[in-house]
């Protein structure tokens, strides 16, 4: 699979992906793919194999103004996106798929962080 990216829209908050070139819109502009970096200490993650299932923890804030928008999970065929919202508890579950992958967390204020599985 090709490099998958991101995409929010600054406006209403929409939250698009796309793993080929073209261009994505929303709110009648051109939106800008978030650049993934490795996790820093603030935007780290604990994966632990339940069951199925990925469960994950992060020590992130989920407050209104500084909190995590989105969770995906991008392995070799498909990519998994959770979304998040303020005031949520900062744990998530999502279904293991084949190959590994990468895991995302994407911040309202500091922008996208990855690692790898
Ligand atoms: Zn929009
Ligand atoms: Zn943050």
């Amino acid at each position: 699979m090709k490099r998958v990216k991101f995409y929010v829209c600054p406006d209403c908050g929409n939250i698009l992906t796309a793993t080929g070139g073209g261009e994505l819109h929303c709110c009648g502009r051109k939106l800008e793919p978030l650049e993934a970096r490795p996790a820093d200490e603030d935007h780290a993650m604990t994966v632990q194999e339940i069951e199925e299932d990925w469960y994950i923890t992060f020590p992130h804030p989920m407050r209104k103004e500084h909190f995590i928008r989105f969770a995906a999970y991008a392995a070799t065929d498909r990519v998994l996106l959770v979304r998040l919202y303020p005031e949520q508890g900062s744990e998530l579950r999502i279904p293991q798929l084949r190959g590994g992958g990468k895991l995302y967390l994407c911040c309202s204020r500091d922008g996208l962080f990855e690692i790898k599985l």
